[in-house]
Order: C-alpha cells, then sequence, then structure tokens
C-alpha cells in the first residue's frame, strides 16, 4: 500500500488533485469533510453533531474524529492499494493517532503533500466555491474563521511531517494539471510507490 496525506488549508485544491491522483493510481480517497457531510445529509446523531462544529467553522474534537477515520480505513482497507487522506489529520493529535493506528495495522504514511496557495486567492475561491456548490460553510464569515483555525492548528502540521521527512510543498495556484504533474514527480520517487 502507498498511504498519502493532501494537506492543505480549505479552498487549496485537496479535492481535485485527490480525484486526479484516483484517476492514474487508484487509490483509496478519505476526505473526513466528505464522510461528515453524508452523514450530515443522512440526518444521523452523528451528522447532527458534526454539523454543529462545521457549521461554525470549528473542528470536531479529536477523539470522535479519529474514531470515524479508523472506521473508514478497517471498512475500505480490504479492497485498497493505498489510501488518500484528505482533510485528516488536521491536528497534532490527529497525526500522532493516524501514525499509531497505522503502524498497528502495519502501515505507514509515505508522503505528505501540502498544497500551499495565499490566503486571498483561497477565500476568493471558497467564496466562489460556495456560489457553485451552495456549501453551508462556504461563506465568508465561516470561511475566514476556518482559515483561522487552518493557520493556528493545522499549518503546525507542515513542521511535524517535514521533521519526518516526510513533507513536499507544492505550489497550489496556477493550471491544475501543471499542479498535478507537481505532485506526481514528488511522490514517483518514492520507493514504496515503485513496490
Ligand atoms: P473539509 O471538507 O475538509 O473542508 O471539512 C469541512 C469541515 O468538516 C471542517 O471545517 C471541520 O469542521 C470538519 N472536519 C473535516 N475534517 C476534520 C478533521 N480531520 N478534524 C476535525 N474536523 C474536521
Amino acid at each position: 500500500m502507498f498511504n498519502l496525506v493532501i494537506f492543505g488549508a480549505p479552498g487549496s485544491g485537496k479535492g481535485t488533485q485527490s480525484q486526479k491522483l484516483i484517476d492514474r493510481y487508484g487509490f483509496t480517497h478519505i476526505s473526513t469533510g466528505d464522510v461528515l457531510r453524508s452523514q450530515i445529509a443522512a440526518g444521523t446523531e452523528l451528522g447532527k453533531i458534526a454539523d454543529s462544529y462545521i457549521s461554525k467553522g470549528q473542528l470536531i474534537p479529536d477523539d470522535l474524529m479519529v474514531d470515524i477515520l479508523a472506521q473508514e480505513v478497517d471498512r475500505l482497507r480490504p479492497q485498497s492499494n493505498g489510501f488518500i487522506f484528505d482533510g485528516f489529520p488536521r491536528t497534532i493529535p490527529q497525526a500522532e493517532a493516524l501514525k499509531k493506528m497505522l503502524e498497528q495495522r502495519g502501515e505507514e504514511v509515505h508522503s505528505v503533500i501540502g498544497l500551499e496557495v495565499a490566503d486571498e486567492e483561497l477565500m476568493e475561491r471558497l467564496v466562489k466555491r460556495g456560489v457553485d456548490s451552495g456549501r453551508s460553510d462556504d461563506n465568508p464569515e465561516t470561511i475566514g474563521r476556518r482559515l483561522k483555525v487552518y493557520h493556528d492548528t493545522t499549518s503546525p502540521l507542515r513542521e511535524y511531517y517535514s521533521n519526518e521527512g516526510k513533507y513536499t510543498p507544492i505550489h497550489g495556484s496556477g493550471h491544475v494539471d501543471e499542479i498535478f504533474t507537481n505532485i506526481v514527480n514528488a511522490i514517483e520517487s518514492h520507493p514504496a510507490l515503485k513496490a
């Protein structure tokens, strides 16, 4: 298996680039935001809890999020050749829990691709996405809070994964295909992908 974290602020292109990675490599995509939104749409208890955080631009508590992720990993692992983790981890405790959880399953995170985009561009992209998709947390007030959470709580993971020798920053502005080529170049050299 080849396990990749696609990392970046809201609106940095994680979903778009994940889809291109799936098309090329057949990886299994786990987007924690998508998992939560489907729970909200289904009106489950978990969905109600998730909505109370998401609508305020806040993070779901780590313990709950880690449980949800572990369930997804175990559900999808039998038919997977590798995971793309999109939107997880978002905190240092989540990164530590992911490491432990994968270790217990004889796995590891092989590479972390960080899509780096300036805040002004993120804001523009997210406001536009809100209009196109109707996502309720893509409004200027909630976007501002989500970007603050990203800078305060999530961006320290760049240093965490750099210290592990796993972080590759990728310039996330410009053409989608050029960004994808840079991601492919970054991961193709990894021995676990060639295996
Ligand atoms: P996303 O689609 O990844 O932008 O996630 C949308 C929202 O879901 C976030 O603003 C959080 O409220 C929640 N969420 C998604 N992933 C996580 C996570 N790993 N930890 C905590 N909250 C999360």
